[in-house]
């Protein structure tokens, strides 16, 4: 160990000039920490660093040696003289045990500089190494409070990254000459995603969901008792996106014995906690049990590794990882695994979106090398074609404009995160040139929040609504949304308008209220926008159920009558639908040696495997849960 990090230290101590003084260096989880006395002299040559990190061949972090730092107090006035007004700067806060400084503002490029040269005077003047971070262009008690745990737990971060460290940069003793993947959850079915990657050195995780719309335990959650391991045995867990099909069961781990990273992407980080967090709560008011409490996600996140689209990260001494756009929702991601020095490569897309929406750049498929792909089917079933956008988008404000009309109240239950933003752009865009669109659009539960997320992260969405977040005029905040204040009856005995809530599939939250509210009334209308699981309520009242049971006040279940139109408009959908996820995979560069489906109800996994085998005659196949494959 010691000569690892021995010989680590002489190849910098190589690259480097010496009058940087280069006084330590360090594994900091994935990445390479060198710590200088004369950071000054380090920026004299701009392609220094790049050099290092190419013949090192992981990311480098610059930071000065802790005794060349300035106090706290006195960096915070110069880094306030230095940063013009303009910037916005909303917090700053000093973490001694990275040395860094994190500099929230609304905008962080005046903090940056032109080519960094406001950042490099906060390092020549303070030493202390600049974080940026984006402040919200609303304010979001998940993106504060996710900061404000970073700055608490920083002691127990800066352990953990050693560590990790050290394991990440320790070879095994024998080279791993095989690959394994176990199907836990999520094949043949949309729910608890979960698959276990193995070679003889590791084993990691992708995605480990819950399906959230049973209570039944064993179809609940994914079969994480078929490993053969015990928890504490996984070296990493990979998280494609934040919807809790594919990462509600995380805490869970941490629960019963798992200390190891999490990866994923930043906004996946902040979205996965909102929706972890009420998960337990949609829970804690039903009569089944949350599988972890609170402190599990806190304990998740203290243990969140984020890496951005593209940057390829060792995960292990013999696995890179890298996310690259889903095009699903903000963060999603595919997930590239390179194994061994080229013994295998593996590609699991998560949920795509191989198409246009307004929010987000359709999915990437080009890898540097991918022999297996793993691809959802959600709507990979021979009828599953959608109608193309315009005219969905006509349909949905049709069906909407129909129910003002007659004095009735539209109910759209969506998913806070991904579909709610989708439909508020439409909205928005259609109220822009329509002047005479004049209802209020009530937004409830969390979609507000998840959105606020949204304008955290902009470079994470289409160029043109990037833009408009940047120069404050954000979508999400346009004046025909009104944040639900009042009691939902109200509402439900004022005037015509719009409601957009979650759940998307009514199983549970606000938009399940507002459907005991609205349900009998023949003017109301209920629209889908979203994929109605096979368990889902949803689902039977598009199978045309008149009667539903329901728990109404004091928990009694009571039946309820549903006379409201019920009306699906479809092509808006964050999953790719048949023809593009067929596009998706005809247009993989290069072209992969098999294909497995999963995430898909029905026989939706089978059709989609079936089709694929036609049309590039190479190995397709819908494996079972519990399935195991060899792929090496
Ligand atoms: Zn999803
Ligand atoms: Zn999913």
């Amino acid at each position: 160990m010691a000569n690892a990090n021995n010989e680590l230290h002489k190849k910098v101590e190589e690259l480097l000039p010496a009058v940087c003084a280069l006084s330590k260096v360090e594994h900091e989880g994935p990445d390479v920490v060198i710590y200088l006395k004369n950071i000054a002299e380090f920026y004299k040559d701009e392609n220094l660093i790049r050099k290092i990190a190419g013949t090192l061949r992981k990311r480098v972090l610059i930071r000065s040696d802790p005794s060349a730092l300035t106090t706290p107090e006195k960096a915070l006035d110069k880094i306030k003289a230095i940063v013009p007004a303009e910037a916005g700067v909303t917090d700053i806060s000093f973490f001694p045990q990275f040395c860094e400084v994190a500099i929230d503002s609304l905008k962080p490029g005046l903090v940056i500089g032109k080519g960094g040269s406001t950042l490099k005077e906060i390092i020549f003047q303070t030493g202390w190494a600049p974080k940026i971070l984006r402040t919200p262009t609303m304010p979001s008690n998940t993106v504060s409070g996710i900061r404000k745990s970073m700055l608490k737990e920083a002691d127990n971060r800066k352990k953990f990254l050693t560590n990790l460290g050290r394991v990440i940069s320790t070879p095994p003793t024998a080279k791993a000459d095989w690959v394994k993947v176990t199907a836990l959850g999520g094949f043949h079915e949309v729910g608890r995603m979960c698959i276990l990657v193995q070679t003889p050195n590791d084993k990691i995780l992708i995605d480990c969901g819950v399906n959230p719309e049973t209570n039944e335990g064993p179809k609940a959650f994914p079969y994480l008792s078929s490993m053969g391991i015990t928890l504490d045995q996984l070296n990493a867990v990979v998280i494609t996106h934040a919807h809790l099909d594919h990462c509600g069961f995380v805490p869970y781990l941490y629960k019963y014995g798992y200390e190891g990273p999490v990866y994923c992407t930043p906004p996946t980080r902040d979205l996965m906690v909102l929706l972890q967090f009420d998960y337990i709560k949609v829970l804690s008011k039903g009569d089944t049990p949350s599988p972890y409490e609170e402190k599990d996600v806190r304990k998740m996140l203290d243990h969140v590794v984020v890496r951005d689209y593209e940057d390829v990260t060792d995960i292990t001494p013999e696995i890179k990882l890298t996310f690259h756009n889903a095009g699903h929702i903000l963060g999603s991601s595919m997930v590239h695994f390179h194994i061994g020095e080229g013994l295998h490569n593996l590609v699991y897309t998560g949920d795509l979106k191989y198409g246009f929406t307004k929010l987000f750049d359709p999915a990437n498929a080009a890898f540097p090398r991918s022999e297996t792909i793993f691809m959802e089917s959600t709507y990979g079933g021979r009828n599953d074609i959608q109608p193309v956008r315009q005219e969905a988008e006509k349909k949905l404000m049709e069906a909407i404009m129909k129910t003002i009309e007659r004095k009735g109240k539209a109910l759209i239950p969506v998913f806070a995160v991904g579909r709610s933003q989708e439909v508020m752009l439409v909205l928005e865009e259609y109220a822009q040139t329509h002047p005479d669109f004049n209802v209020p659009v009530y937004i409830d539960g969390m979609i507000l929040e998840a959105s606020a997320i949204h304008t955290a992260y902009p470079e994470f969405l289409r160029q043109n609504v990037q833009r408009r977040v940047l120069s404050n005029n954000s979508p999400f905040e346009s004046k025909i949304f009104e944040p639900v204040k009042v009691k939902r009856q109200e509402i439900v005995d004022g005037d015509p308008c719009v409601i957009l809530a979650p759940s998307g599939m009514l199983s549970g939250g606000p938009s399940l209220e507002y459907l005991k509210l609205l349900a009998e009334g023949e003017k109301n209308s209920l629209i889908f926008v979203g994929y109605q699981s096979a368990l889902s309520l949803g689902r039977k009242l598009q199978h045309g159920a008149k009667e539903v049971p329901l728990h109404g006040e004091g928990g009694k279940l009571q039946s309820v009558k549903v006379n409201m139109e019920i009306q699906t408009v479809e092509g808006f959908s964050g999953h790719s639908d048949r023809s593009q996820l067929l596009a998706f995979a005809k247009n993989l560069k290069p072209r992969p040696e098999r294909i497995f489906t999963l995430h898909g109800d029905e026989g939706k996994c089978d059709d989609l495997a079936r089709t694929i085998n036609k049309m590039l005659h190479i190995e397709t196949r819908a494996p079972m849960n519990l399935d195991a494959i060899r792929l090496k």
